[in-house]
């Protein structure tokens, strides 16, 4: 384990269990990184770390957790978020589906009849939702997108600029959709700067660590559990975590709910947040993927924490907190 910042790593079982999670897939081989996006192909496809963060403010950690990559589609959630902050449900709902798409995350494909991006947690979603971003100018759409991460982590971001300079480049695809979508009415503002501001939401550097405790502040109504700031407005966490259930996992997303059962979102760069509602935020990072762009170790170890803690959300046992000799937040479940 690296560096523990200022954050203190504490011993428990939880540990234990995260600790031999780690032990045991560190040798897994499967799945091949990301180089669609060149400057992503230079990384190491050894580096994983696994954290859990709760809502108490207790932060579990093991492996590479200081190492820092670019966020990709898990700032999806993030931004959808603060388009419905901006914006409002129901305008949201004029422009960006919640439908599960069973496609790829970076199919060209919009909804036949409402000419709608399916979903947020798709590219083309995800470009028109940062297309509805407030602000008067790029520069201050891009300050309140860093400020947005800020309160979720708890402290600064940057954008990798060799990233972010690297896809829009080579981003022909999302430049693509984005078309279609201004074809359509679907994007009203200027595309190019749309674009950036989406790859630079993609290009932000967070470690391991970071994306627990930006799960965390999702599974604590909005509220940071280390620095008690408010990143998204309560009443926004329900949508959030919807279409984080239902499309987080591109075209795995059923499997995932089936097997897991926690709302999820994974990113390219081998991210992936899980949030257990009123309990803990999950994150993995380990760069090789599978086929549908989804981390494979991240894939096994939160099959493994699910299983093993009971956090499928239809199952009633509240093992985690049995296996911590705790009784269960009062926040668990019943809303309070
Ligand atoms: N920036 C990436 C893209 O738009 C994000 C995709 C992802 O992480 N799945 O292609």
């Amino acid at each position: 384990m690296g560096n523990q910042g200022e954050i203190e790593l504490i011993k428990s079982p939880i540990q234990g269990f995260i600790a031999d999670l780690h032990h045991r897939y560190q040798h897994l081989q499967d799945g091949v990184v990301a180089n669609y996006i060149p400057e992503l192909a230079k990384v190491n496809p050894k580096l994983f770390s696994i954290a859990i963060a709760t809502v108490n403010g207790d932060v579990y950690a093991v492996g590479d957790v200081d190492h820092l990559f670019t966020i990709q589609s898990i700032s999806k959630v993030f931004v959808y978020g603060q388009a419905l902050a901006d914006r409002g449900r129901d305008y949201m709902l004029t422009r960006v589906g919640v439908e599960p798409t069973g496609d790829a995350f970076n199919s060209i494909i919009l909804d036949e009849q409402s000419k709608r991006p399916h979903n947020p947690m798709v590219n083309a979603g995800a470009i028109a939702t940062t297309s509805l971003i407030k602000g008067n100018d790029p520069t201050e759409r891009l300050n309140r997108l860093l400020d947005m991460y800020r309160r979720y982590i708890g402290h600064d971001v940057f954008v990798d600029i060799s990233v972010f300079t690297s896809e829009r480049s080579t981003g022909h695809r999302n430049r693509a959709m984005a078309h279609l979508m201004l074809n359509f009415g679907m994007i009203d503002a200027q595309i190019e700067p749309v674009l950036d501001l989406y790859f630079q939401q993609c290009a932000v550097m967070v470690n391991c660590r970071d994306l627990a405790v930006m799960a965390a502040t999702l599974a604590n109504k909005g509220v940071n559990p280390l620095t008690q700031e408010t990143a998204v407005d309560s009443g926004c966490i329900k949508d959030i975590l919807s279409v984080m259930y239902t499309c987080g996992m591109y075209n795995f997303a059923g499997e995932w709910a089936y097997k897991v059962g926690i709302p999820a979102k994974s990113g390219v760069s081998g991210g992936i947040i899980a949030v257990v509602p009123g309990q803990m935020g999950i994150a993995v990072f380990s760069p090789p993927l599978d086929s549908r762009g989804n981390s494979v170790r991240g894939v096994k170890v939160c099959e493994e924490l699910s299983q093993e803690f009971g956090l499928h959300l239809f199952d009633c046992s509240s093992r985690f907190w049995d296996k911590l000799g705790m009784i269960a937040a009062p926040t668990f479940r019943n809303g309070n």
